[in-house]
């Protein structure tokens, strides 16, 4: 595996990237190596957007409910407040959700030797690259593209497929509102088109999945 790396030289860290589509296993992948770190006894911390809020507040959880103590954070210059002089690795979920200077703030812990590991949605429903993950990607020395398995066909899912009706870029969800597409099964318009033969287009309130719908 890449992530088995050495240490780059002169004291730095590094910075990892786990991207692709819904469902794809990325917070699975970001466990394990957090998990695999403190089996090494190295400090870790986690952190969080506040707006990821299905499962629970103080942990990162997977589909499959594996999950670690994590802290949720407002922004992503908080994560640089948080983190401690002895925690030698950071771990970020939901990249997606921050702002653009979480990039700034990756570089910073990588450069003062953190070994940073960010997981995140490459593309949003749209199809299109989800800011600010393609940065991150730009800058990383590790990326990971995971894929999914297409709901439709059966093929290499790379695309969050929504199902809903909502305008957000993207809502906080799970099973139900959207799902893995591979390139040629996923289409961006859907959601309008069932929107257009819909009689009621004023329910945009966020449904929120119960655990047993998130399950993959
Ligand atoms: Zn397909």
């Amino acid at each position: 595996m890449s992530d088995t790396l050495s240490r780059p030289g002169r004291g730095a860290g590094w910075l990892e990237v786990i991207v692709g589509s819904m469902f794809s296993g990325k917070t699975e992948e970001l466990i394990r190596r957090l998990r695999r770190a403190q089996i090494a006894r190295q400090r870790i911390q986690v952190f969080k957007p506040r707006i990821d809020d299905r499962y629970s507040t103080s942990h990162v959880m997977s589909h499959s409910e594996q999950k670690v103590v994590s802290v949720p954070v407002d922004n992503a210059s908080e994560i640089l407040e948080q983190v401690g002089d002895q925690t030698r690795v950071v771990g970020i979920d939901e990249g997606q959700f921050f702002e653009k200077d979480l990039v700034d703030v990756c570089q910073k812990l990588a450069n003062r030797g953190i070994r940073v590991i960010v997981a995140g949605l490459d593309t949003d429903w749209r199809g299109l690259p989800f800011e600010p993950m393609p940065q991150l990607m730009a800058v990383a020395e590790i990326v990971l593209k995971s894929n999914a398995i297409c709901v439709v066909c059966g093929g290499m899912a790379s695309r969050t497929q929504r199902l809903g009706t909502s305008t957000a870029q993207v809502e906080v969800g799970a099973t139900g509102l959207y799902e893995a597409r591979c390139r040629g099964c996923f289409d961006p318009h859907l959601a309008e088109k069932k929107e257009s033969k819909s009689v009621s287009k004023n329910n945009k309130k966020k449904k929120r999945p119960s655990s047993m719908d998130a399950r993959p």
